[in-house]
């Protein structure tokens, strides 16, 4: 899944990236759904595994426009997994009391302890994209905060957390078919919001912005994926997989019992 990480020290360009891209899997939609949900079942395996070592910590990002995904994304990917050890975490627009502090101030509590994978849906990166599309704080301000960030993210890493970052990329047009979705069904139009359309309008500097968020925090410790997303099992099926590879490469282990369990007999 090495095609979707973004090298630590290039520069991406989301022209260059197809949102439509499914050159990792062969199969078709079903043969990729069916995929998906085996790997899903290998990393409730892996996360007992995680649990009972109780050694690394795991921190997965997700950040994308709206409608791309990063529900539906989460769902799939946690589908299988024990809900004790796995804390989500939403980062909405912050409180008057979360903007008094400094914007790492509400993200730290949720960062994950030992044994458990931490989810952020959204993340401190909304510090670097809506604040700097939407001029929210002064650029002498947001622009340092790519350092704060990949310091941040340096610290985590080097207490025992492994990260990794996805950006769910889609287009403009599937963005339009979703969103009229959105409306077009009952069950669907609670989800849409008109606020939402800003946005979208604001396309082009939220891709410049995604570039340099992404360009300047990719780091060998903390790396981003850039996921194509314009197919949803696609997605799902990339994310889950590069988070089943990640806990591989953890090489856990089960931990050692008590002595003497051998002659124990229970009566
Ligand atoms: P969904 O729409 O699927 O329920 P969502 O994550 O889009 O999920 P919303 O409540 O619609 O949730 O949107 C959250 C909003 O909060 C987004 O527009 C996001 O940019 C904004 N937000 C998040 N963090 C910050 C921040 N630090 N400063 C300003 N706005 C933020
Ligand atoms: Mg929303």
């Amino acid at each position: 899944m090495d095609r979707y990480r973004v090298t630590p020290g290039s520069t991406v360009n989301l022209a260059d990236h197809d949102p439509g891209d499914r050159s990792e899997f062969k199969g078709n939609k079903s043969a990729g759904k069916k995929r998906q949900a085996e790997l899903a079942g290998q990393l409730a395996d892996l996360q007992r595994l995680l649990w009972a070592e109780d050694k690394h910590k795991v921190l997965i990002v997700f950040q994308a426009m709206d409608t791309a995904g990063k529900d539906g994304t989460i769902r799939k990917l946690l589908a299988r997994t024990n809900p004790q050890g796995v804390k989500v975490a939403n980062f909405k627009k912050p409180t008057p009391k979360e903007l008094s502090h400094d914007y790492l101030w509400r993200v730290h509590p949720h960062a994950p302890a030992t044994g458990e994978i931490g989810v952020f849906n959204r993340s401190h990166y909304e510090d670097v994209l809506v604040v700097r599309v939407l001029d929210l704080v002064p650029e002498q301000r947001w622009s340092r905060r790519y350092e704060h960030i990949a310091d941040f993210e340096q610290l985590l890493a080097d207490e025992g957390t492994t990260i990794i970052k996805f950006y769910l990329h889609i287009d403009l047009d599937t963005q339009k078919e979703r969103l009229q979705a959105r409306l077009d069904d009952p069950e669907k139009r609670w989800k849409f919001n008109v606020g939402d359309l800003d946005h979208r309008g604001l396309w082009p500097e939220y891709m410049a912005a995604y570039e340099a968020a992404i360009s300047k925090t990719s780091t060998e410790d903390a790396p981003w994926y850039v996921i194509p997303s314009n197919r949803k099992w696609y997605r799902n099926l990339m994310v889950t997989q590069i988070v089943v590879d990640t806990l591989r490469g953890l090489d856990m282990e089960w931990p050692e019992p008590e002595e003497g369990l051998d002659d124990v007999v229970i009566d």
